[in-house]
């Protein structure tokens, strides 16, 4: 059996069969999962420096000259990286005295943070399919992003306590600006908002909850999901991006909705973070420096604020390290025009933008298919797992150590 790191779900059972390079025969893995395998296949990266192809070792002792040179580093991605890599990169970082951050500084760290501080309440993946009579996809679409999570936890499945499943014990409520392919299943109780209006549509829910008339949205409609709500005997809310960029700075009305909720019945949250070790990053920051993200090194001591994340390091730093994450193409124009200014070291196992502008590319294995390691889920259960494939690329954590140990 392989682990798949197509996205958080890190999907366990999956059969895969090789021929003459190729897949000759795959199971359970869904058709995002299929594609991030199927690139073991296509647009690999190769060692270069200034464009030019060169050999590992070149590119290495290249990348730990520029970064041993380098005043202001910044060390980004990580979300798409084994723990080890991770705890590698956490070390190399103290020693350069760099900035380190990974993809949740403006994702779902906001709410990451809540959870493990113990402000939000959490539960497994599991009790979800064994208990959850509930769930509320709220601003999330899996369908599309973790196409095996209504499959395998939320939904379909028969649970310890929900034998008779979606057919009779299992309600799915949507909120969400369009009517997405998971919306569409939850088709008797969507709940479409207007594009930031998630704030005033929790502020609704808390009224009818309270026996007073919702200030927006339809009133029959707002009275029928407050009755679902307080019927439910065990409820799971998956908030997405949508909810968290929509709600900002206004987490707190969130942590008031779920206090409510808990005075009646019972309601965890597991945030949907999409990268597969985005949760293991922030954990094992939150051990080593007390913060989830956005940390600076400097002068030896541990700095977090806004200042320290990677938006606004890519506009201060004077080299960074990319590891598994393609700013280039997914960072505000000004932030990404800003880094590719920089001397920018790429490790990934794939050609991206990121790797197509950077000084020096460093090829790795893909996690999961050809290098082994260990990954957090999104619910943050431990997932370790082996490689299917035999490679003579490194892993990320072997890439860092060899970075270090030439620094
Ligand atoms: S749901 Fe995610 S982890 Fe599971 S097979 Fe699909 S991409 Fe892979």
């Amino acid at each position: 059996m392989a682990i798949c790191t197509g996205c958080s779900l890190l999907c366990e059972d999956i059969v895969a069969a090789l021929e003459n390079g190729a897949f000759s025969h795959v199971k359970n893995l869904c058709r995002k999962g299929h594609s991030h395998f199927q690139a073991a296949f296509t647009e690999r990266t190769v060692p270069m420096i200034d464009g030019e192809k060169v050999d590992l070792d070149r590119a290495i002792a290249k990348a730990a000259e520029i970064l041993k040179s380098a005043k202001s580093p910044l060390l980004y991605g990580w979300s798409n990286s084994t723990l080890e890599a991770q705890a590698a990169g956490i070390r190399l970082a103290e020693k350069l005295g760099a900035t380190i951050d990974d993809t949740s500084s403006f994702c779902q760290g906001i709410l990451t943070e809540r959870i493990l501080s113990g402000k939000i309440p959490t539960c497994t993946l599991d009790d979800v399919r064994n208990y959850a009579d509930t769930t509320i996809f709220w601003g999330s679409d899996p369908s599309s992003s973790h196409p095996r999570h209504l499959s395998r936890f939320s939904y379909y499945p028969r649970g310890e306590k929900r034998q008779k499943s979606y057919e009779e014990e299992r309600t799915c409520i949507a909120v969400d600006v369009r009517k997405s392919a998971t919306a569409k299943l939850c088709s008797n109780y969507y709940f479409r908002v207007a594009p930031g209006g998630d704030a005033q549509f929790m502020e609704a829910i808390l009224a009818v909850l309270e026996g007073k008339i919702p200030k927006v949205g339809d009133k029959k409609k707002m009275i029928e999901l407050s009755s679902v709500l307080k019927k439910t005997e065990w409820g799971a809310i998956f908030p997405g991006l949508g909810m968290i960029y929509s709600l900002q700075d206004n987490m707190e009305l969130f942590e008031r909705l779920l206090a409510k909720l808990n005075e009646i019945t019972t309601f965890k949250v597991i945030p949907m973070v999409g990268h597969y070790n985005m949760r293991g990053f922030n954990e094992l920051m939150l051990e080593k420096t007390g913060f989830i993200n956005r940390v600076s090194f400097k002068d030896g001591a541990v700095a977090h604020g806004p200042e320290h994340s990677a938006l606004a390091a890519a506009k201060t730093c004077d080299t960074a390290l990319v590891i598994g994450s393609d700013p280039l193409s997914a960072l505000p124009f000004g932030t990404a025009r800003a880094l590719a200014r920089q001397p920018l070291i790429a490790i990934d196992p794939r050609r991206s933008l990121t790797t197509d502008a950077a000084k020096v590319v460093i090829p790795s294995a893909i996690s999961g298919l050809e290098a082994g390691g260990t990954a957090v889920r999104m619910d943050g259960v431990t997932i370790k797992f082996e490689p299917i494939i035999g490679t003579l690329l490194l892993s990320d954590e072997q890439i860092i150590t060899r970075i270090m140990e030439a620094i």
